[in-house]
């Protein structure tokens, strides 16, 4: 139901953003690809993508704590689709623990940069063009720390809780006009993100990569990892015609934790 379409996706180079490029091409969306990573792999991920689901693929790098890059993923995107940006998943993101007082000014602005002001920025870019043309989905990743805290996260839960915010706005500023604007909020994803935060705990506790993993899950009644492609169906559904209705809003996949 996405053929025609073409999905920008930031950060999809690995982790959900990357379970998101598959499902919305597998729904027949163009995918542009984003993020860091080896080279090799990244050719291979976006023409595997490619082949795999029939579609047009193409991989635009940059930093995305830089505005001149955000400027020219956008640009590079609509000369490589010059019909634009149908769907926009502001996905990339990275995360950093550590109490308030140690917490560094120069990671607290990085973080502000990739996971709210590249999704300002983008969206100020593409959302003109999709009022145009009468359709357009913007997804923003955010978290269940959109809803709740956590300790030592204090840079993290502030910009989640400011997505959501940024998220209901731009709903409102685009309501009737075909696009939608909603924010994706899972729980613990087993991802390259949520690893490096397990076996840090690991480290701390002098435990196993199993016991870093289960003291995370503590807060998921379930105890279980969402999985990405929970994540990413979710998303997929916030593509098709009877999510038209849902705009401004939180999808929440996680485990229970918010209900706890
Ligand atoms: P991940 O580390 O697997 O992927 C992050 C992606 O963002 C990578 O492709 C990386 O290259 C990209 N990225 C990071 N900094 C960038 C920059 N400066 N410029 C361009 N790209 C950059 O992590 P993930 O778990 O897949 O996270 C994706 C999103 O989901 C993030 O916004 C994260 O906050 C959110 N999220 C993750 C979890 C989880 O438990 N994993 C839970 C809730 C929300």
């Amino acid at each position: 139901f996405l053929s025609g379409r073409t999905a920008l996706i930031t950060g999809s180079t690995s982790g959900i953003g990357e379970g998101v490029a598959k499902a919305l091409a597998s729904r027949g969306a163009n995918i542009v690809f984003n993020g860091f990573g080896d080279e090799n792999e990244i050719k291979k991920l976006v023409d595997n993508v490619q082949k795999d689901y029939n579609v047009q693929t193409t991989f635009i790098g940059g930093d995305l704590t830089k505005e001149k890059d955000v400027q020219a993923l956008y640009d590079n995107a609509l000369s490589k689709f010059p019909g634009g940006i149908d769907i926009l998943v502001n996905n990339a993101g990275f995360q950093n623990v550590s109490p308030l007082e140690n917490f560094p000014l120069d990671v607290f602005n990085k973080m502000v940069a990739v996971m709210l002001t590249a999704p300002f920025h983008l969206t100020k870019l593409c959302v003109g063009n999709m009022k145009q043309k009468g359709w357009g989905r913007i997804i923003n990743i955010a978290s269940v720390h959109g809803h709740v805290a956590s300790p030592n996260k204090t840079a993290y839960v502030a910009i989640k809780h400011g997505i959501i915010g940024f998220t209901k706005a731009v709903a409102i500023e685009t309501a009737g006009t075909g696009v939608t604007c909603t924010a994706m909020c899972p729980g613990y994803v087993e991802t390259p993100l949520f690893i490096k935060q397990a076996e840090d705990i690991a480290k701390k506790i002098g435990g196993t990569y199993d016991d870093g993993k289960k003291q995370i899950l503590r807060v998921h009644p379930t105890g279980e990892p969402v999985k990405v492609d929970e994540v990413s169906e979710c998303v997929a559904f916030l593509c098709s015609q009877a999510a038209s209705q849902m705009t401004g809003s939180s999808l929440i996949v996680d485990g229970g934790w918010v209900s706890h």
